[in-house]
């Protein structure tokens, strides 16, 4: 199991305000791929005195100190996940924007055979594919 986000920004010497814990704790508890805005409205229910702009500056700070992945689906927003997770690459859905998250070993065994071909021992990726649902007949 990978320490809390809380712990993460304690040991890298982040100073904890508690806006800053309440935020760290909806993007502990979120599994999906929040935007700034989603972000807020789940930080609010929890702490009505946080702002947009707290949201944004926490969640840079949280990126830049590498833990959170910031991710892009084609829709010009910025969404975040634990840069701890376990890998695993996505395809959003085009229609309802719907992100579903896979691996797949081939792909996987693939991208580290094209990068031995020239040259490189493979250490990070990102895929993301787009599609739309195929119509059942
Ligand atoms: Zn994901």
């Amino acid at each position: 199991m990978a320490e809390s986000i809380i712990a993460r920004c304690e040991a890298k010497g982040l100073r904890m305000t508690g806006q800053r814990r309440t935020i760290a704790q909806v993007l502990e508890d979120s599994s999906d791929h929040p935007d700034v805005e989603e972000l807020y409205a789940r930080a609010s229910k929890l702490d009505s005195a946080i702002s947009i702009a707290t949201v944004y500056r926490t969640v840079k700070l949280f990126e830049e100190a590498g833990i959170l992945e910031r991710l892009e689906f084609g829709d010009g927003r910025a969404r975040y996940e634990d840069a701890e997770r376990d890998h695993h690459d996505h395809l959003i859905d085009m229609h309802s924007g719907e992100v579903i998250e896979f691996v797949d070993p081939e792909i996987e065994a693939l991208q580290e055979k094209i990068a031995a071909k020239l040259g490189y021992h493979l250490r990070g990726h990102r895929m993301e594919l787009y599609g739309v649902p195929i119509k059942k007949s």
